[in-house]
C-alpha cells in the first residue's frame, strides 16, 4: 500500500536478524461430551512443555513429545495469546513479518483458537486489538514524525484457488512476488482500520459467511485455509522519508486428517485431493528446510507460496497445534504430532524491510537508476 501523496522509492534495505526458531505450541481441547470423557484421554500432559500419547504398537509404552509449550484443556484463550502470540505483534511495527497458524484435524479446535467467540475471543481479535493498541501507544509517544496505517485483508484458499473473503466477487486471485521478494496478491481488497469496531465491521460478516457457506457446501471451511492479513505501514513524514511495512498473517489451516480414509466420493474426493496437495506440500517444505535441501518446493502449492515468507523464510512464526482427546482422533493425533515435531526444527531468519519514500513532486530522474536496487545488510 502506498501512502497518498508519496511515491515509493524502490530502494529496499533488508536487515537480516539472527536465526529465530519457529515456536511450536500444542493445545489440547476439552472433551465435548461426558460419555466420551469416561473413556479417558489419548493425550496426557507432562508439565508445561511435554505430552505423551499411548503407543498403539505396544500398549505398555507411550510416545513422548516436547514442544515450546503444552496447553492443557483448561488453558484460557488469554493465556495462549499472552504466552505464544503477543510478543510477535511488535515486529509488525518494525517492518518485519510475523505469522501464527493453527494446524490439526477438523474438530480439534483450530477455529476456536483463532477466532473464538464474542465472549471468549481467540487469537485473531486479540491480535488486531493488540496491534491497534501498540500503534496508538507508539504514535502517542512520538512527535508526529511517523504516520501509521493499518489495513486488513481476509482470504481463503480452496481447491488451490484464492478467494477474497471481504469482497466475494474477487476470486481465483494470483499470488505474486515483487522484485524485493515480498509476496503479494494483486486485486485482493485491503480495508484500512483505525479502531476495533471498524475491524469487526469487516471481519464478523465475512467470517460468518464462511461458516454459513460451509454447512451448504459439505463443510468447505474444514477443507480450506483461511488467512487474515494485517498490514502495518509506518511512513516517516520528514527526510529521509523511510517507510517500514510489517505483515501479520493469522492462518486457520484446513483439517490435517487424511480425507482419503473417510470414503469421500466425486467432488468431495477432488476437494480432498486439492487440500491434501497443499498440506502435503507444506510437509515437503518442512522436510526440505530441515534437511537443508537447496530446492524448497514453495511454488508447488498456493498455501506454501503464500507462506513462503512465514515458514523457513523471513518472518517470526508460531504454530499452534490443536489436538482432540477422544480415541476416535487417535490416528490424526499421532500424524499431527509427528508433523509438529518436524516443524519444530525450522529456523526462520527475520529481516526488516524498509524503503525510502519521498513526496511525489520530488521524484528525480536519478530515481529510475536505482529502480530494483535491493540491498541486504546484516546487523
Ligand atoms: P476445527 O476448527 O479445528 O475444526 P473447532 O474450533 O470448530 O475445530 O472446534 C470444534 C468444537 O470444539 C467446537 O464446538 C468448539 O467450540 C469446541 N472447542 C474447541 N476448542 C475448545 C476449547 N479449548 N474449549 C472449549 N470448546 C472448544
Ligand atoms: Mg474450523
Amino acid at each position: 500500500m502506498t501512502t497518498p501523496g508519496f511515491h515509493r522509492h524502490r530502494s529496499v534495505i533488508a536487515r537480516n536478524g539472527g536465526p529465530v526458531p519457529v515456536r511450536v505450541a500444542v493445545r489440547l481441547r476439552p472433551f465435548l461430551d461426558k460419555a466420551q470423557q469416561e473413556k479417558g484421554s489419548t493425550v496426557r500432559g507432562l508439565g508445561e512443555k511435554a505430552l505423551e500419547i499411548c503407543n498403539w504398537r505396544n500398549d505398555q509404552e507411550s510416545l513422548k513429545y516436547e514442544f515450546d509449550a503444552f496447553y492443557d484443556k483448561d488453558t484460557s484463550q488469554d493465556k495462549i495469546f499472552t504466552t505464544s502470540v503477543q510478543n510477535l505483534l511488535e515486529h509488525t511495527l518494525h517492518g518485519q513479518n510475523a505469522s501464527v497458524f493453527a494446524y490439526g484435524p477438523t474438530g480439534a479446535g483450530k477455529t476456536h483458537t483463532m477466532v473464538g467467540t464474542s465472549e471468549d475471543p481467540g487469537i485473531i481479535p486479540r491480535s488486531v486489538y493488540g496491534v491497534l493498541n501498540a500503534v496508538a501507544k507508539e504514535r502517542g509517544a512520538g512527535d508526529g514524525e511517523w504516520a501509521y496505517s493499518i489495513a486488513v485483508s481476509y482470504l481463503e484458499i480452496y481447491q488451490e484457488k484464492v478467494y477474497d473473503l471481504l469482497e466475494t466477487k474477487n476470486h481465483d486471485l494470483q499470488i505474486r512476488e515483487d522484485r524485493d521478494r515480498n509476496i503479494f496478491i494483486p486485486g485482493l481488497s485491503e480495508k484500512t482500520i483505525t479502531d476495533f469496531q471498524q475491524f469487526e465491521k469487516h471481519f464478523v460478516p465475512a467470517s460468518l459467511n464462511r461458516t454459513t457457506a460451509s454447512t451448504k457446501l459439505n463443510s468447505r471451511s474444514s477443507r480450506s485455509h483461511s488467512i487474515l492479513l494485517l498490514k502495518v505501514v509506518k511512513t516517516q513524514q520528514v527526510s529521509p522519508f523511510r517507510q517500514l511495512t510489517g505483515k501479520l498473517y493469522l492462518i486457520d489451516l484446513a483439517g490435517s486428517e487424511d480425507n482419503r480414509k473417510t470414503g469421500n466420493q466425486g467432488i468431495r474426493l477432488k476437494e480432498s485431493g486439492a487440500i491434501n496437495t497443499s498440506l502435503f506440500v507444506l510437509g515437503q517444505v518442512v522436510d526440505a528446510l530441515n534437511s537443508g535441501q537447496a530446492r524448497v518446493p514453495y511454488r508447488d502449492s498456493k498455501l506454501t507460496r503464500l507462506l513462503q515468507d512465514s515458514v523457513g523464510g523471513t518472518s517470526h512464526a508460531c504454530m499452534i497445534v490443536n489436538l482432540a482427546p477422544e480415541e476416535s482422533f487417535y490416528t490424526d493425533t499421532y500424524t499431527t504430532l509427528n508433523f509438529a515435531a518436524k516443524s519444530k526444527q525450522i529456523v526462520n531468519r527475520p529481516f526488516t524491510r524498509e524503503s525510502i519514500v519521498r513526496p511525489h513532486v520530488l521524484k528525480r530522474p536519478a530515481d529510475s537508476a536505482t529502480d530494483g536496487a535491493s540491498k541486504r545488510v546484516r546487523i
